[in-house]
């Protein structure tokens, strides 16, 4: 399972790095991004994290985050450059 914040989409909560702070975090406006790979969606979720991800994604209120069962495509430099 892969994961990346459509972070146009989030609205700095907090609630994701709350439960998952091994797989989320903020930059300095508060707006999240999946922290193994900086927001490229193309480091799968550790196994022994998939339990804390699950919880992430229910609480999200907004869907910010994503998921899918293969990498993510390369991101719009929006969306990651900043966070390298
Ligand atoms: S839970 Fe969703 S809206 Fe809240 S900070 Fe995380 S990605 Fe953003």
């Amino acid at each position: 399972m892969y994961s990346r914040v459509q972070r146009d989409a989030c609205i700095a909560c907090g609630l994701c790095q709350l439960c998952a702070p091994e797989l989320f975090n903020y930059d300095a406006e508060g707006i999240a991004y999946y922290r193994p790979d900086h927001n490229q969606g193309t480091t799968p979720i550790p196994p022994e994290q998939l339990t804390a991800f699950k919880q992430a994604y229910r609480q999200c209120p907004t869907g910010a985050i994503k998921r899918q069962t293969q990498p993510f495509p390369p991101a719009d430099k929006k969306s990651t450059t900043h966070l390298l």
